[in-house]
């Protein structure tokens, strides 16, 4: 939604591994153990996909990162690429409580080919269905089973969280309350990307 409405790509390092791993390339092959234990694949790997990407042109009037960094020396990675050309970062937290994050994701559905998600907590009629732009069967991530959901979750308390302090410390961290619907939690973010960058929407 933000993509669409900032006219900025989406940059998902989850998404970009998925692919690698479904196309079957040395970087998918070096990522899939990671993937599909909840682990986090080393940094990196994920640094240079991250790198490559933003060096497109598409992301010249800026972009959107989701699912990176994950660690500290990811966000330093970051930082030493975008001071280069004095790229400014905003960061935003979408908190919600983990009952809240397992209940999601057990319920995702995934078109595994246009990537359209869906969950059958909120239409039940989607469990199993199929994808409703391309009519091909909804799956289920591998990584949405409940111990693997269980182990993520750890490595986000322990890895990830510790970036919160981080952006604190750096002056650029913004809190949202993810405990809502998609819809009001998209407003949110955009009043702060309209009030914090040059960016209009
Ligand atoms: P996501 O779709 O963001 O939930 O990511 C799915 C999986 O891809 C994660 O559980 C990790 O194994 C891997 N992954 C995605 N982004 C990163 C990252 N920034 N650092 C390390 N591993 C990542």
């Amino acid at each position: 939604m933000m993509s669409e409405s900032l006219k900025i790509p989406h940059i998902s390092t989850g998404d970009m591994l998925r692919e690698a791993l479904k196309n079957a390339t040395e970087l998918g092959r070096k990522a899939k153990a990671f993937m599909e234990s909840g682990a986090l694949v080393p940094d990196a790997l994920v640094d240079a996909i991250v790198a490559d990407r933003l060096e497109r042109d598409d992301c010249r009037g800026g972009f959107i990162l989701d699912g990176y960094p994950r660690t500290i020396p990811q966000a330093e990675f970051l930082r030493s690429i975008l001071e280069k050309d004095g790229t400014k970062l905003l960061t935003i937290g979408v908190e919600a409580p983990d009952g809240e994050l397992i209940r999601r994701l057990s319920s995702r559905w995934t078109c595994p080919k246009c990537g359209k998600m869906f969950n059958a907590d909120l239409d039940p009629g989607k469990a199993g269905g199929r994808c409703d732009v391309c009519g091909t069967a909804l799956v289920q991530r591998k990584d949405d089973m409940a111990e693997v959901i269980a182990e993520r979750l750890q490595v986000y308390h322990k890895t990830t969280k510790p970036l919160i302090r981080y952006y604190q410390d750096h002056g650029s961290y913004v809190e949202v309350n993810g405990n809502r619907p998609a819809e009001e939690i998209f407003e949110s973010i955009m009043g702060i990307v309209r009030e914090k960058t040059m960016i209009c929407a």
